[in-house]
């Protein structure tokens, strides 16, 4: 007899665990449990079996050359990863296997095969060349999710040219601030996007950026939307449009020889003191790490469909979108648009429509769609997924167990993945043949990860005790340097415990040797799986003629995991009313990108400061999410608190 199903609560206080179904482990790409002892005993080696599965120009001499806190990976080692992730796939039986689904917002669908993928990258490859890009440039990209935006980053890594991806929803500040960084000579943009059912003028945006970013030539200019809805104005001698450059341009380049170590993209994430980060990304390391994760964790089979909803202009987009599973082969599902548009089970209509076998997405998505209720989901054929997992921030078990019984039907393997944009893939996760899940536990590090919880002394933390996540021993996948920063670099996640990488992250072990993520211990927010630094909202904040002073605090939030709440002090002469805080939550907005704007504008006389000047951040926290304040003696005038606190209720009420 069957039991009556029990509620998350119940679940939660029973702390289920959920080992691997024998039917899944005896199929799974990963099912030997020695696995991790041997990765443990001779993680080179293990690294250098996936590296192996790889076609190389010419093979590495040493695997690993290690000078704290720089890595070299298959040093001598020649590759390129267009023809790993393309080529070799065009040149065997996969030729005709559709390498990527495209569907757009309006419900125009593409399919690409692996032959017209090769065709498409070497034209668009030759398109760079005749724009004058060569080995060792940077190219930016600012494209919305459809297929131009992978042709454009295979392209780029077949001539040997680093790209720089800023996600479609960034503004024109931040673009700006990114292409001049990076030193792009050329930009690839759309003249528009499709989101809820709306045109992103990208084309207008990428304009208004290159009016101060000089080093960047010329532009190309994908035609998504159409003049009727999307009217742009091209540059003569800049701006040429993608079709009618792929037009003319040969189906044929040859894949140049890169080394291991040269640059394939630089990416930016936020940095604690508001200048956001170029992470800098290698090729032989990055493409070995992403292709062995995506094996074992997303275990990959020539049957699958897997769909990962993430941004392209996000780690997550670059690693398993792009070249994780193009590199194994698969079929990838790409969405242009929003999950409610039409309606609010268009996820669910594209997992039915495309077989979505194996599906990957966000915390905050996935409490969105348990607020939108069952019926959604239950409406929809589903039955083709087998596997499922999530990145971004930690899940809640409730979330979690929505997730499997809701879509996963009670059957299918979570994989909570762990991992960061300096990271490159997955550091921590179960292999879903073989680790029994918990949820809310990203469980255990990937085989050949050195992943420990460690006190201020940088001494291991008891079993459950909250620490810092480190990373003892380097990994194919890490970031190599900050661009044009080594000192940042070394700074940041080197100088606390030397010789071990800091992730940022707090974390805790349990008896098991599983990890439970717990969130930053530093000043950056995860907006709905975003990195924003509350340092760059409070730059931004005080440049708004009104604001005099301001702190930024990430608010507890059921479905972003953290909403940015602002405190200002208003400058003499402005008046602190609703206008103003609209005001200035449109302001951030434009100035960052939508995700940036603050949910919520408290002004005060004055903000709580320790006696060095710092402001304490933890007690806006307190009075942001209702708690009782904390220890206040630290601060040099304890009544801003109780003021701001009352202040803060009255404003909730
Ligand atoms: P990003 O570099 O933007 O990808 O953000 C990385 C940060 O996201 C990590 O440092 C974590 O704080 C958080 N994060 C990502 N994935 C997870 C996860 N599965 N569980 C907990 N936190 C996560």
């Amino acid at each position: 007899m069957s039991e009556a199903p029990k509620t998350a609560e119940a679940l939660i206080a029973e702390g289920r665990t959920f080992p691997p179904d024998p039917a899944f482990a005896a199929q799974a790409n990963a099912n030997d449990p020695a696995i991790y002892e041997r990765a443990e005993a001779d993680p080179e080696g293990f690294w250098a079996s996936f590296a192996e599965e790889l076609d190389w120009f010419q093979k590495w001499t040493k695997v690993l050359d290690w000078q704290p806190p720089h890595a070299k990976w298959f040093v001598d080692g020649k590759i390129n990863v267009s023809y790993n992730c393309v080529d070799r796939h065009a040149n065997s039986p996969r030729k005709d296997k559709v390498a990527i689904v495209f569907e757009g917002e309006p419900g125009d669908v593409r399919k690409i095969t692996y032959g017209e993928l090769y065709e498409d990258v070497s034209r668009f490859a030759n398109v760079l060349k005749s724009l004058g890009v060569k080995k060792g440039d940077r190219v930016g990209i600012y494209l919305p999710m459809i297929p131009e935006l992978p042709i454009a980053m295979l392209a780029c890594t077949r001539i040997g040219a680093a790209h720089s991806v800023v996600f479609g929803g960034f503004s024109v500040e931040s673009l700006r601030e990114r292409l001049v960084d990076s030193g792009a000579k050329v930009l690839i943009t759309a003249d528009g996007g499709w989101r809820r059912g709306n045109v992103v003028p990208l084309k207008k945006t990428s304009d208004d950026a290159l009016l101060d970013a000089p080093d960047v030539s010329k532009m190309v200019v994908v035609q998504r939307v159409g003049a009727e809805k999307c009217p742009v104005t091209m540059e003569p001698g800049r701006d040429v449009w993608w079709h009618e450059a792929m037009a003319s341009a040969s189906a044929t380049c040859d894949p140049e020889p890169c080394d291991a170590e040269d640059t394939l993209f630089i990416l930016y994430t936020s940095g604690s003191t508001g200048k956001p980060k170029g992470i800098q990304h290698t090729t032989g390391g990055y493409l070995t790490g992403v292709y062995a994760t995506s094996k074992l964790i997303f275990d990959l089979k020539d049957s699958d469909v897997f769909w990962c909803t993430a941004d392209v202009g996000w780690v997550t987009g670059h690693s398993y979108i792009v070249y994780g599973p193009l590199a194994n082969g698969a079929t990838v599902v790409m969405y242009e648009g929003s999950p409610d548009t039409p309606g609010r089970d268009r996820f669910w209509r594209v997992i039915e429509k495309h077989k979505v076998t194996v599906f990957y997405t966000a915390p905050t998505a996935i409490r969105t769609f348990m607020k939108w209720g069952d019926d959604l989901p239950n409406g929809c054929d589903l039955s083709s997924l087998r596997l499922m997992g999530t990145v971004g921030e930690p899940i809640n078990p409730e979330a979690w167990l929505w997730y499997h019984s809701v879509i996963g039907k009670g059957k299918l393997p979570i994989v909570d993945t762990w991992w960061q944009t300096e990271t490159g893939h997955i550091m921590i996760s179960p292999l879903p043949g073989l680790v029994t899940l918990k949820p809310g536990s990203a469980t255990r590090p990937f085989p050949g990860i050195a992943a420990e919880v460690v006190d201020d002394s940088g001494k291991p933390m008891p079993i459950g005790h909250k620490g810092y996540l480190v990373i003892n021993k380097p990994w194919p996948g890490m970031l190599r340097t900050l661009w044009k920063d080594d000192n940042r670099y070394q700074q940041v996640y080197w100088s606390r415990f030397p010789g071990r990488y800091l992730t940022g992250d707090g974390a805790v072990k349990d008896e098991d040797g599983c990890f439970w993520l717990m969130g930053r211990v530093d000043d950056i927010m995860l907006v709905a799986g975003h990195n924003i630094s509350t340092m760059e909202l409070e730059s931004a904040l005080v440049e708004h003629p009104a604001v005099a002073e301001s702190a930024v605090i990430g608010k507890a939030h059921d479905v972003k995991g953290q909403s940015p709440v602002a405190f200002v002090i208003v400058r003499e002469g402005y008046h602190a009313d609703e206008a103003l805080a609209a005001d200035l939550k449109k302001f951030v907005g434009s100035k960052l990108g939508p995700v940036c704007r603050p949910d919520d504008i408290i002004f005060t006389a004055d903000l709580p400061k320790t006696r060095s000047g710092k402001i304490m951040r933890r007690l806006l926290r307190d009075i942001a999410e209702g708690r009782v304040l904390g220890d206040t003696t630290t601060l040099a005038d304890p009544h801003i608190v109780a003021s701001l606190k009352d202040k803060y209720s009255s404003d909730e009420g």
